[in-house]
């Protein structure tokens, strides 16, 4: 499976799945022009459906324009059909917020998480893999974390540096909104939730930077000291694209298949940045 971010942070999110025949957008915070254009540079296809985290207009911005304009159904909860009314005309399907759902030959399974809007993360995986995406959430929670255990990709918030938006230029209310447990995840939440994500994961993205409270140098740091040597870490550029793949290449040797770990020291992971 490829995953690309092709938006990430308060101006706008979106991330694409793809394997084989079938991709799911999850969230539409990127223009159609903007988006059609990413697609053709990864020579992806419209994808089958866009997927709604939640509410904000950093990630629904743009999910009515795109469905309508490619004619691509849009999958939310009831809770985020009702804040964003979507015109008639998008075709519409509601997923419950603990009940895995397939798009494809995609395995879509959301979790709540902790958010000033109704919000969930997502695992998605193929045959051979899965992703895990979790953004805008308060706090890491044990429920999060065992989501994202058997993932091999991660991709999570690492919105803010808890000093520099407490010195920031925000207003105190908007400081009070992103710190507290219903805000955004602090570099230092998250790595907490990644300093016990487990042996599975080879590669994690770094998401929904704050370009204000933020830099992605310190959200790298604090990430790169949760993780062993051998994991991959990488910030999602607020424009332009980051592509990781789910699944490693494998060697074959005397036919027995080495041990996934082995492989991965070894193994460089296919990146492209664009
Ligand atoms: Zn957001
Ligand atoms: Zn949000």
């Amino acid at each position: 499976m490829r995953v690309t971010v092709l938006a990430s942070g308060s101006s706008g999110n979106a991330t694409l799945f793809e394997s084989g025949a079938s991709s799911v957008l999850v969230d539409a915070g990127v223009a159609p022009r903007a988006l059609e254009e990413s697609l053709v540079s990864l020579g992806a296809r419209v994808p089958d459906a866009i997927v709604i985290t939640h509410a904000h207009l950093d990630h629904v911005g743009h999910a009515a324009r795109i469905a309508r304009r490619r004619n691509v159904p849009v999958y939310l909860t009831e809770a985020t059909s009702r804040a964003v009314q979507l015109p008639a005309q998008v075709e519409e399907y509601r997923f419950q917020t603990r009940e895995p759902f397939e798009i494809g030959a995609l395995l879509l399974e959301p979790l709540p998480v902790p958010h000033d809007a109704a919000n969930v993360s997502l695992r998605i995986s193929d045959a051979a893999s899965s992703a895990g995406l979790a953004t805008d959430l308060g706090e890491p929670t044990g429920a999060l974390l065992d989501h994202l255990r058997g993932c091999d990709v991660v991709l999570l918030e690492s919105n803010h540096d808890e000093r520099l938006l407490a010195c920031g230029p925000y207003p105190f209310y908007l400081k009070r909104r992103v710190a507290s447990s219903r805000g955004h995840l602090s570099n230092r939440q998250a790595h907490a939730l990644l300093r016990r994500l487990g042996p599975r994961a080879h590669t994690v993205v770094l998401v929904h930077l704050s370009s204000t409270n933020n830099t992605p140098e310190l959200a790298l740091e604090e990430a790169r000291d949760a993780l062993s040597v051998r994991v991959a870490v990488h910030v999602a550029p607020a424009r332009g694209t980051l592509s990781v793949q789910t699944t490693l290449e494998r060697l074959e040797r005397g036919g027995e298949r080495e041990a996934a770990s082995d492989t991965r020291r070894r193994r460089p992971i296919q990146l492209s940045l664009l």
